[in-house]
């Protein structure tokens, strides 16, 4: 029989509003000749033409912003605000490695006793991309900037959820003038993954997702001994300390646990607040949470949308409850609001022990978990009593504080006195359970290269 299709449906009422096949067998087979064969011609392209598509692609982003901003939205609930912003972001980051990568991967001279030696970097080859729904178009173009801009063909494997997102993200490359193939959507499910994987005409894997998706991914690049990158997921620490400036950090707390409907990898899951400062620090954010509107994400007015699926607020509630029956105290939230869509209010809990499962997991949705320390090293003590080590944030006008936070905090980033955010300009990346390898800057180009020596004579 044909596999099975894929739905798109609108978060705020359960409704399908578009249906897609998905590839069958031969059509998958099909795509990965093709992307083989693009491959072949778009590794001699110059780093100029390339320059000139990623480019109008990041043009393109920028016209088409209203269009793709309001299918996201309607696809995986999050507000129409934070999807243009998204999509801007996306034609930011198409500009910068347009006119960054040929200078990041400038052929570096080295001396030695041959008569000339150097090191240059070629792209792999066909490079899969498995996708998360969250941030449905930055996700695929943080990859496709540098991936593309060093040679490499794409294959992209989007969540099942965001199938138009998907098939737009493959437009605006069409568009923009990159050859037929060198970038495709692939519609399939994520069974298909690993045979697509082992094929010898897919070279490396970039994966951005769950810590299980992960390890199975991870697990079948390791055997078959092909590059991979993980981004996976977080439980990233917001720490507060009595020199910060507590208004701020408040107002960004806010903002930094209900960013994209709570679901951010980077989002800040777990606040630790020294004693001295604590109930004034609770109470200013317990406010400010409950300030926010939770409603239809097309309407300006509306901070936090519905979660993306069923599945989703059902996971975040389970472990809410999980927490209360073991003691936890809720200071706001907590309960499933009436009527239809996936809508969960702004939650914040305290009085968390190690025996509760949001102690050790990641919370997808816009609950705040809130802890009390006596002093630095203890806050660093729980901020690093995860399994994950994504991002972090710390607040403190101390240079003592700031260095040693920045020295100790298992993380791929510290953030002093600002919410934790990805930035093309900045290597983006995790440590422990959040995965391996970097996107963005000039790190995140050099993940699917083969850096290659030459020595002559
Ligand atoms: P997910 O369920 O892991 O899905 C991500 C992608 O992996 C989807 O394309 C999915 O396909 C596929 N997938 C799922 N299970 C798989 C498996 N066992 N084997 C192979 N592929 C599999 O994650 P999500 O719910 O979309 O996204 C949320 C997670 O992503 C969170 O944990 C979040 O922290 C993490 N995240 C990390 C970053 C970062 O940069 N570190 C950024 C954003 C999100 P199907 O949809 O077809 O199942």
């Amino acid at each position: 029989g044909r596999p099975t299709p894929m739905h798109s449906i609108d978060p705020t009422t359960g409704e399908t509003f578009a249906t897609y096949d998905t590839l069958t067998p031969e059509q998958i087979e099909d795509r990965l000749q093709r992307a083989q064969t693009a491959f072949g011609t778009y590794r001699l392209t110059t780093f100029a033409q390339r320059a000139e598509w990623m480019a109008r692609a990041g043009e393109l982003l920028h016209e088409r912003k209203h269009e793709l901003a309001a299918l996201a939205t309607r696809e995986m609930g999050k507000t129409l605000a934070a999807a243009l912003a998204e999509v801007e972001k996306c034609a930011k980051s198409c500009q910068y490695y347009a006119q960054n990568a040929e200078k990041f991967l400038a052929d570096e001279h080295v001396t030695t006793e041959a008569e000339r030696a150097y090191v240059t970097y070629q792209p792999l080859g066909v490079v899969l991309a498995v996708m998360p729904w969250n941030f449905p178009y930055w996700q695929v173009f943080r990859f496709i900037g540098p991936a593309i801009m060093a040679g490499n063909v794409g294959l992209l494997k989007h969540a099942s959820n965001v199938p138009g997102c998907a098939l737009a993200i493959e437009s605006v490359m069409q568009q923009a003038g990159f050859p037929q193939d060198v970038f495709q959507t692939l519609l399939v499910g994520s069974r298909s993954i690993e045979a697509i994987l082992k094929d010898d005409r897919v070279k490396a894997v970039s994966l951005t997702g769950s810590e299980g998706a992960g390890r199975s991914v991870a697990g079948t690049a390791g055997a078959a001994i092909k590059p991979s990158v993980m981004e996976l997921g977080g439980s990233d620490p917001f720490i507060v300390m009595p020199s910060a400036d507590l208004d701020l950090a408040v107002k960004t707390a806010v903002t930094a646990r209900t960013i994209n409907n709570g679901q951010s990898c980077i989002a800040a899951k777990r606040f630790i607040v020294h004693e001295a400062i604590y109930d004034r620090f609770v109470n200013g954010f317990v406010d400010g949470l409950a300030a926010l509107t939770l409603g239809d994400p097309m309407q300006d007015t509306t901070d936090i949308g519905p979660l993306a699926t069923p599945a989703i607020r059902d996971e975040v509630h389970g472990l809410v409850q999980d927490a209360v029956q073991k003691g936890a105290t809720v200071l706001l939230g907590g309960q499933i609001p009436q009527g239809q869509g996936n809508y969960y209010p702004a939650t914040a809990l305290s009085d968390l022990t190690p025996d509760m499962q949001v102690y050790g997991e990641e919370v997808f949705g816009p609950v705040a978990l809130i802890f009390r320390v006596p002093d630095q090293q203890e806050a660093i003590r729980v901020a690093n009593a995860t399994r994950f080590g994504l991002g972090s944030s710390a607040w403190t006008n101390d240079d003592a504080e700031r260095a040693r936070f920045a020295r100790d905090l298992e993380a791929g980033s510290v953030f002093i006195n600002s919410m934790v955010a990805s930035d093309p300009r900045l290597p983006f990346g995790g440590v422990k359970a959040s995965g391996f390898g970097r996107e963005l800057s000039r790190h995140g180009i050099h993940e699917f290269v083969n850096t290659k020596t030459v020595s002559i004579g």
